[in-house]
């Protein structure tokens, strides 16, 4: 008899860590100058729910009582609180990817490379761990379903992207690994900045076949488990 019970206070467990890592991995976006304020947002799916981070809140204001959760419709199930404008991407990844974590950013170097090509040059070998050269997807709106398309058509075989003058978006099986490609994005960015602006030289690129070859190798990198 007491078996149902148990597996609602097991789910509200789970949901409760989750909320506690997406909060964490949110307030670092802010302490690695990922963004400034409330710029950008964190999701993370279990099961069918996805726990986003609320519209407009510092993340350092965040309590575990601040739980906001909706399901893949967008339809409001856990929380009172309004959860961000950006749902039309978070939720198009989630249904068209096996992604279980979002995070966008409005990372400044980033930035800076979605206002200049329409694709990061790949200057490095990292870009194969997001699937290959990095695209930036046109802008729109911040919030509509229209900047949501332009996402997805952008992240076809990737799992992040830039922006057009806004951001980045990127996905993966953790918050730990979504984040991760974030930072790594950004420093790729930052790199080709710093490699394009010397006076009269232009930085050597990777062809799409070296990418795929690190591509492969990085998925054995690391310890093994
Ligand atoms: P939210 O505070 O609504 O998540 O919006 C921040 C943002 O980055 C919009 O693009
Ligand atoms: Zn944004």
């Amino acid at each position: 008899m007491a078996e149902p019970l148990l597996h609602t206070d097991d789910g509200h467990e789970d949901e409760a860590r989750l909320w506690a890592e997406l909060v964490a991995t949110a307030r670092r976006t802010v302490a690695d100058g990922l963004v400034v304020g409330t710029s950008g947002n964190v999701s993370a799916r279990i099961g069918d729910l996805v726990l986003v981070t609320p519209s407009g809140v510092p993340y350092d204001r965040l309590t575990p009582a601040d739980i906001t959760g909706v399901d893949l419709t967008g339809r409001q199930v856990l929380g009172t609180l309004v959860p961000t404008s950006e749902l039309p991407m978070h939720l198009a990844v989630y249904r068209t990817t096996d992604a279980r974590a979002v995070v966008h950013t409005h990372a400044v170097h980033a930035t800076a490379v979605s206002t200049l090509v329409p694709e990061l040059p790949p200057v490095h070998y990292m870009a194969g761990a997001l699937g290959g050269p990095v695209r930036v997807a046109p802008y729109a709106t911040y919030g509509t379903d229209e900047l949501a398309g332009n996402m997805l058509r952008a992240l076809a075989g990737r799992s992040g992207c830039l922006l057009q003058n806004h951001g980045t978006i990127t996905y993966g099986a953790t918050l730990d690994q979504a984040y991760d490609r974030t930072a790594q994005l950004e420093w790729m960015c930052r790199l080709w900045l710093t490699a394009s602006s010397v006076p009269g030289l232009t930085p050597s690129l990777l062809t799409e076949a070296q990418l795929t070859q690190a591509g492969e190798r990085l998925k054995g990198y690391g310890q093994r488990r």
